[in-house]
C-alpha cells in the first residue's frame, strides 16, 4: 500500500514475467473473517428475536445502535412529512435517479406469459407473479445509503410486491436518515424496521408483534447481516429466501493506451474508499512504462487529497496492477476473477463487452464512471461479489418475481403423450402415476365405442 517513500501505490505485476500461479494468487480475494465465529454470535441473536420478538429487537437496537430512547422498533406508513425533510437538491437527485432505475427495471417486465404447444393438444405455459412480501435491508452504521434503498425498493415496487418492508439501523438518537424515509415513502413501503444486523434479519424472517414477516430478504450488509441471512434461509420453519451471498465490494478496471490516467485512477479510488476490505484491480493492456507510471502517479496524487484517505490506504494494501499485452489476455483474467464491477476504458469497449463471461455490471468507455451506475444511470448496484458473478445475477426485476408453470391437455393431447408417461411411470415403479393416465385413456376408448 504505502512504499518507503510514503507513496500510496498498488502492487504491480507484469504477467509475461510471472507464472500463471503467481498471477492467479494476485487475484485472490482477501480472506473473510472466520464465519464460525460470526455464526456463534449471530445464532443466539436470531433465536432471541424469534422467541422474545419486539422486546429482544429493541434491546439489541439499544445495545448496538445506542438508540436507548427508542420505544417502538417499527415505523408504519404513512410516514410523517417531518421525517423526510430534505434539501431540494437532494430531493431532485433522488427523484432523477429513482425515475431512471424505475424505467430500466420496468423494461425488464415480461410482456405476456410464455405458451408452447409441445405436441398437438399439449400446451405448456409459464407466467409470473410478484413475491408477495419482501424485506429490504439497507445498511446503516456510519453511512447514509438512500441509493441502496432505491436499488432494492424500486424493483420491488415495479414488480408489484404487495408488502415492502425496509429495515435499517437508526441513528443513536433513534431517528432514521430522512433520505431513507423519503425513498421508503416513494416505493410505497408498508413499514420501516428501525433495527440493523442479525436482529433485523430475524425480525423480518419470523415476524414479531410489530414487524411483518416477509417471504424474501434482500440487501447488502456486514458479516453479521450476511450470516443471519444465510441462517434464516436455511431454516425451513422461517420459509424465507435471500438474494445472494455478499462480500466486500470490488472493481476491476481494464485500460489501454487510449485511457486517461486520471480517469482510471479516479475509478480505482471510488472503489477503494468504500472500506479497507474493498478490492481494486487494474489491468493495463499494451501500455509502456510511462503510461503505467502515469496511472500510479495519479492514484497517489488523488488518494492523498481524499477525506477517506485512510480507508483508501487499507484497500490499496491488497490491490494489484497487472500489466498485460493483449485485450484477450486481459479479458481472460477478468472472466476468471468475475468482478462485481468491470470498467472498460479501452478503444473499443463495446467489442470487449462481447467477451465478458463473468461480471456483475460493466461500465463502457471514458464517460461511464462506476459512480453513475452506483447512483443514477438506472442499472442496479446490488451485485454479486467475491467471484459469485460466475453463478449469480445482480438484483433485478426477476429477483422479486417467481414463475409458475401450467399445462393444459386436450383429449388428443393425452392420447399423444400418454404412452410416454405410462412407460416412464412403469420404469420408476410408480403405479398410481401410470394408472392416472391409463384410466383416462380407457375412459376415452370406452366412450368412443358407445
Ligand atoms: P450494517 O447495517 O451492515 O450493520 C450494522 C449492524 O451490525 C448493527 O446494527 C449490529 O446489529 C451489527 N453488529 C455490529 N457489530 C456487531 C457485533 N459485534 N456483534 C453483533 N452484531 C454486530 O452496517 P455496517 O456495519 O456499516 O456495514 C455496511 C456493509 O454494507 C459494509 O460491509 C459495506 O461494504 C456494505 N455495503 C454494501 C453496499 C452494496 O450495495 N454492495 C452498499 C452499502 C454498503
Amino acid at each position: 500500500g504505502v512504499g518507503k517513500d510514503g507513496r500510496i501505490r498498488m502492487r504491480r505485476l507484469v504477467t509475461a514475467n510471472e507464472s500463471a500461479k503467481v498471477v492467479q494468487e494476485a487475484l485472490q480475494r482477501p480472506s473473510q473473517r472466520s464465519t464460525e465465529k460470526i455464526m456463534g454470535i449471530v445464532n443466539p441473536i436470531i433465536k432471541d428475536v424469534q422467541t422474545r420478538g419486539d422486546k429482544a429487537l429493541l434491546e439489541y437496537t439499544h445495545k448496538f445502535e445506542k438508540a436507548t430512547s427508542l420505544t417502538s422498533p417499527v415505523l408504519k406508513a404513512p410516514f410523517h412529512q417531518s421525517l423526510m425533510q430534505l434539501p431540494p437538491e437532494t430531493t431532485e437527485a433522488i427523484d432523477i435517479s429513482f425515475e431512471n432505475i424505475r424505467k430500466f427495471h420496468a423494461a425488464q417486465r415480461e410482456e405476456r406469459p410464455l405458451e408452447v404447444e409441445t405436441m398437438p393438444g399439449v400446451v405448456c405455459s409459464r407466467f409470473s407473479r410478484p413475491i408477495e412480501r419482501v424485506g429490504l435491508y439497507v445498511p446503516g452504521g456510519t453511512a447514509v445509503l438512500p441509493s441502496t434503498a432505491m436499488m432494492l425498493g424500486v424493483p420491488a415496487m415495479v414488480a408489484g410486491c404487495q408488502k415492502i418492508v425496509l429495515a435499517s439501523p437508526p441513528r443513536a438518537d433513534g431517528s432514521l436518515t430522512p433520505e431513507i424515509v423519503y425513498v421508503a415513502h416513494k416505493v410505497g413501503a408498508e413499514s420501516i424496521v428501525l433495527a440493523g444486523g442479525a436482529q433485523a434479519v430475524a425480525a423480518m424472517a419470523y415476524g414479531t408483534e410489530s414487524v411483518s414477516k416477509v417471504d424474501k430478504i434482500l440487501g447488502p450488509g456486514n458479516q453479521f447481516v450476511t450470516a443471519a441471512k444465510m441462517i434464516v434461509s436455511n431454516d425451513t420453519t422461517a420459509n424465507v429466501s435471500i438474494d445472494m451471498p455478499a462480500g466486500p465490494s470490488e472493481v476491476m478496471v481494464i485500460a489501454d493506451e487510449t485511457a486517461n490516467p486520471a480517469f482510471v485512477a479516479s475509478d480505482l479510488l471510488s472503489q477503494a474508499e468504500h472500506g479497507v476490505d474493498s478490492q481494486v484491480v487494474c489491468i493495463t493492456v499494451g501500455m509502456d512504462e510511462a503510461q503505467v507510471q502515469a496511472i500510479e502517479d495519479e492514484l497517489h496524487k488523488q488518494a492523498t487529497a481524499l477525506p477517506r484517505v485512510d480507508m483508501v490506504r487499507g484497500a490499496i494494501e491488497h490491490s494489484t496492477t497487472l500489466v498485460t499485452s493483449t485485450i484477450d489476455e486481459a479479458m481472460a483474467l477478468s472472466n476468471a476473477y468475475a468482478p462485481e464491477h468491470l470498467i472498460l476504458q479501452i478503444k473499443d469497449p463495446v467489442a470487449a463487452r462481447d467477451m465478458v463471461q463473468n461480471a456483475g455490471s460493466v461500465f463502457l468507455g471514458d464517460w461511464t464512471p462506476e459512480s453513475v451506475g452506483d447512483y443514477s444511470a438506472g442499472v442496479n448496484h446490488s451485485l454479486p461479489t467475491y467471484g459469485y458473478a460466475k453463478q449469480y445475477s445482480g438484483v433485478n426485476l426477476g429477483s422479486y418475481i417467481k414463475h409458475i408453470t401450467s399445462s393444459h391437455l386436450t383429449e388428443q393431447g393425452l392420447k399423444n403423450v400418454g404412452g410416454a408417461v405410462m412407460q416412464l411411470a412403469k420404469v420408476e415403479e410408480l403405479e398410481a402415476h401410470r394408472r392416472a393416465v391409463e384410466m383416462r385413456l380407457e375412459f376415452l376408448k370406452r366412450r368412443g365405442k358407445q
